[in-house]
């Protein structure tokens, strides 16, 4: 029998003037988060909806501001709000540069950009730098380090009972000593046990449909036991 786990979104959780808020995370359905501190603006999976939900809480010179977009993998509930945010930024006359970091060989991704950019590049005035992530190595953006690391992501191959692997990655943030991993969509992953454990938020995909374990995503009973391991945890992606 599966079981159900109410999630309210948002959520929200906030340290030493790091911030995070997961407007969404509903599988098939739509991602969508927002990371900031006093001087920088993130946003990671935007799936669709995220600019009705960033303009709630936001004003158009805020939402300019974002400089970084995280992807964690090219499923449409992370991506799909990838072509309405780069066109309103666009629109809005953003100047300053934006990078796009996702796994490498994510054709989502720089699918959305070739169109985009074929279609706005004459009216373009800010800049957007792919950036596809082909290692763990961290890297630091506006004080905040990021270090990526390879998740167990897989889709279900037309034969109906294999699967195939995802390009995937999930991202631990650490600003004024404080950490956030976040582990996008993924099966059991060691990588994700070790970079969750001792994080001060563990934001942990529990996607699975049933109590089985899947090559897929974790069960509500995975994802909790590798909650646990930080000080404190989200259990997202949890069907409805
Ligand atoms: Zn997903
Ligand atoms: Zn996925």
């Amino acid at each position: 029998m599966s079981k159900k786990f109410n999630q309210k979104y948002p959520l929200i959780w906030e340290k030493n003037n790091f911030y995070i808020k997961i407007y969404c995370s509903i599988p098939n359905i739509a991602t969508g988060i927002i990371v900031t501190t006093d001087n920088a603006t993130f946003i990671v999976d935007p799936g669709d909806g995220i600019l009705r939900d960033l303009n709630k809480d936001y004003n158009a010179k805020e939402i300019l501001a974002i400089s970084d977009i995280f992807i964690s993998h090219g499923h449409h509930d992370h991506v799909g709000g990838v072509w309405s945010l780069l066109t309103y930024l666009s629109v809005m006359k953003k100047k300053t540069p934006l990078n796009i970091y996702y796994p490498k060989g994510c054709l989502e991704i720089e699918s959305i950009y070739k169109a985009f950019h074929s279609v706005y590049a004459n009216e373009l005035k800010y800049k957007i730098t792919l950036k596809p992530i082909k290692n763990s190595r961290a890297f630091l953006k506006k004080e905040v380090k990021i270090k990526p690391f390879k998740v167990n992501h897989r889709e279900p191959a037309d034969d109906g009972f294999s699967s195939i692997e995802v390009p995937s990655l999930g991202f631990k943030f650490e600003h004024n000593s404080s950490s956030i991993c976040y582990g996008g969509d993924t099966a059991y992953c060691d990588n994700l046990v070790k970079m969750a454990a001792g994080s001060d938020l563990a934001i942990i995909e529990a996607g699975a449909e049933t109590n089985e374990e899947s090559d897929l995503h974790l069960t509500i009973e995975q994802a909790s036991e590798i909650g646990k391991t930080a000080n404190e945890y989200f259990l997202v992606h949890v069907p409805e």
